[in-house]
């Protein structure tokens, strides 16, 4: 097994000073390389020599995605001669970053993924099959397998979809892990059990789950992870990264969230006036990397709500937990007096066998209100079908969306655009 950090289970005061002389290094590095963190300090008059500690963290403005997609270049702290790879962010919301990421920074990026599976409990010479996308400008595939070879993993990478060729993968390799978007392992159960592959004897104990939640907020299995595991009885480990962090909070064996790596990342939780959280609430993550050379950001703001556990897990580890991601905090929906986010009406729709897929649009009414519209593929879509869903719907979230039936291949469709790498669920159309 691959050990523990030490500092990942050294007590809070050890783990504050060994970020705060990070931090100092940090600012002075973006000083020295960052046209944008120049221009920001003059501007907001900040003599970096005086923000020492966490708390002064808290001074400095915030950074946007706004920013960073309007000014990308500014950001860059490196010439082109020192990139080593580049990768843009998956744009799912407005156009996509570019980021330079040099050698340093691929090291990095290794350690952060070999730390996730270390937290998975994986061993160096056993073997992870990638089902993710290692090209198309992609950070995270290639972090997966630079990760596994720092760790002394194997790697065979599949890439995304085709069924078919992951059970001939896993026949003929054996890999103990497999890194996935959580609903492929169904598609892939679906396939196993047509062309009667005992998938329950495979070689495969264990699935990292990226992209889609697999735990409530309170860290049962959601209906996703149920339905997997009622298959096919494997263990999930939830992580969540991206590619602006370049870091990945990934769960361990007591599957309690996402655990911090201190030395990769500075975390810090606002509310929506960006204030403070009460120590333990659910709130937006704002980022400041560490140790990154390419493209640092300082109290980037990622949109998403998490809610951070601080309690020492079983494991030994003492470093913070993220849960589930709530939503993503531009997703908000105001429907009818009720606020949700999209994350409660997916896990809904996964949790009903007869929904094949779906896609969700949200829209501004006449009135400027949010209205949302569930468009559902299922091989039987009656009357009684809708009444249920609708029910559901009702009984669960209080909400009664508007719920159309379109063809399973249509949503296919829809679901996965040309150009994309991931398959897109939640489509925003409000002003
Ligand atoms: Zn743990």
């Amino acid at each position: 097994m691959i050990p523990i950090p030490t500092l990942e289970q050294a007590d809070r005061k050890t783990i504050q000073r060994f970020q705060e002389e990070k931090l100092r290094q940090f600012l002075a590095y973006l000083q020295a390389h960052s046209a944008f963190y120049q221009k920001l300090f003059t501007a907001h008059r900040i003599d970096i020599r005086t923000v020492k500690t966490l708390e002064d963290l808290a001074r400095l403005p915030f950074t946007t995605k706004e920013d960073l997609q309007h000014k990308n270049m500014e950001f860059r702290c490196v010439d082109a001669a020192q990139a080593a790879d580049y990768v843009t962010t998956s744009g799912t919301s407005g156009d996509p970053v570019l980021l330079a990421l040099t050698d340093k920074d691929l090291d990095r990026l290794a350690y952060n993924e070999s730390l996730s599976y270390q937290c998975m409990g994986m061993a160096a010479g056993e073997t992870v099959q990638l089902t993710t996308t290692m090209d198309r400008r992609f950070m995270a595939g290639l972090a997966y397998f630079l990760g596994a070879r720092k760790a002394g993993m194997g790697v065979v990478r599949v890439g995304s979809g085709v069924p078919e060729l992951q059970w001939d993968t896993i026949a003929r390799i054996n890999p103990q892990v497999i890194v996935c978007v959580p609903s492929f392992l169904l598609k892939m159960v679906e396939f196993a059990e047509a062309n009667g592959i005992d998938y329950r004897r495979s070689s495969v104990k264990k699935a990292l789950c990226i992209g889609e939640p697999i735990r409530n907020p309170d860290f049962s299995p959601n209906a996703l992870a149920s339905r997997i595991q009622g298959k096919w009885d494997i263990a999930l480990f939830s992580t969540y990264a991206s590619t602006e962090m370049g870091t990945a909070f990934t769960e361990c064996v007591h599957g309690v969230g996402g655990h911090h790596h201190p030395e990769l990342i500075i975390t810090e939780f606002v509310d929506e006036d960006d204030n403070p959280i009460p120590y333990g609430e659910a709130g937006e993550l704002v980022v400041t990397t560490l140790g990154v050379e390419g493209m640092p950001l300082l109290r980037f703001k990622t949109g998403d709500i998490v809610q951070p556990h601080y309690e020492p897990c079983a494991c030994g580890r003492t470093t913070l937990r993220l849960g589930p991601v709530i939503g993503r905090k531009n997703q908000m929906v105001k429907y009818k007096g009720t606020t949700l986010y999209p994350p409660a009406l997916f896990d809904l729709l996964n949790d009903m066998e007869e929904v094949e897929n779906y896609v969700i649009e949200i829209a501004n009414d006449e009135f400027g209100e949010d209205e949302i519209t569930v468009k559902v593929g299922a091989k039987d879509g009656s009357e009684e079908l809708l009444l249920k869903i609708k029910d559901r719907f009702r009984a669960k979230l209080r909400v009664s969306p508007r719920i159309i039936f379109v063809s399973i291949q249509e949503i296919n469709c829809i679901r996965f655009p040309e150009n994309s790498r991931k398959s897109v669920t939640l489509f925003d159309h409000r002003k």
